[in-house]
């Protein structure tokens, strides 16, 4: 642990570095469905303390507050059934609604509610796809942009990269291919081994606005190549 290590989250000292690879994630949607893009982004690395990590984990974990805003859309299907009551429909017409709706709340809400149960439990238990080092990319996205320009951001901490046998989480977490995962790893271990490479595949230094609004800075390389998964 580093003393001078600012973590990035509460601004204490004694944190620790987090080496970070970004996924950008583009959505195509056309005629034929949807699909996805993956390509390797920007590396970074975040600080973050081992109390900062500890609490996320800890209120990722609390139940209550992910149930409250579990019960909205229920709710709201309540409302729904009650206002079809006076649509001025015929009588076996509303009540048919009513129960439609009726019975859609309720299930939307077992269903969250188990959602949520199983997934605090998860958490807690550092289960399934809630591992610390999930949990330490779920702190670090949350500092971090969610978006630059059309894709999506997702943080993957470069240790887990490098490891293959991490890929199959990380394919189920993130939903990026294997093929994809492998390359990263490729340019990521060509790049350790020669630092020269870097200088051909052309440094870009970031400059967003959002990346100085979390506190930081990184000189990173931008793969543009996007592949299909
Ligand atoms: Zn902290």
């Amino acid at each position: 642990m580093d003393e001078k290590c600012i973590c990035q989250k509460c601004g204490k000292s004694g944190a620790q570095p987090y080496p970070l690879v970004t996924i950008r994630t583009m959505t195509v949607r056309n005629t034929s469905g949807t699909q996805k893009y993956h390509a390797m982004g920007d590396e970074l690395s975040i600080d973050l303390c081992g109390t900062c990590i500890d609490d996320w984990i800890t209120q990722r974990s609390a139940a209550q507050p992910q149930l409250r805003r579990a019960v909205r859309l229920p709710l709201l299907l309540l409302l729904v059934s009650v206002a079809v009551h006076f649509l001025g429909l015929a009588v076996l017409i509303r009540w048919v609604l009513c129960a439609l709706f009726s019975g859609f709340s309720i299930a939307v809400a077992v269903s969250e509610y188990q959602r949520i149960q199983k997934e605090t439990a998860d958490i807690a238990a550092g289960k399934g796809h809630f591992t610390r080092n999930h949990m330490i990319e779920e702190l670090a996205a949350s500092l971090l942009p969610d978006k630059h320009e059309d894709a999506a951001l997702s943080y993957l901490l470069r240790s887990r990269v490098l490891d293959e046998n991490q890929h199959p989480a990380l394919v189920r977490e993130y939903g990026v291919g294997r093929k994809k995962l492998a390359s990263i790893r490729n340019y990521l271990e060509a790049e350790s081994s020669d630092q020269t490479a870097a200088a051909q595949t052309g440094e870009v230094k970031i400059g967003p606005a959002e990346f100085a609004e979390a506190g930081i800075a990184a000189v990173v390389k931008i793969d543009r190549g996007l592949q299909r998964r």
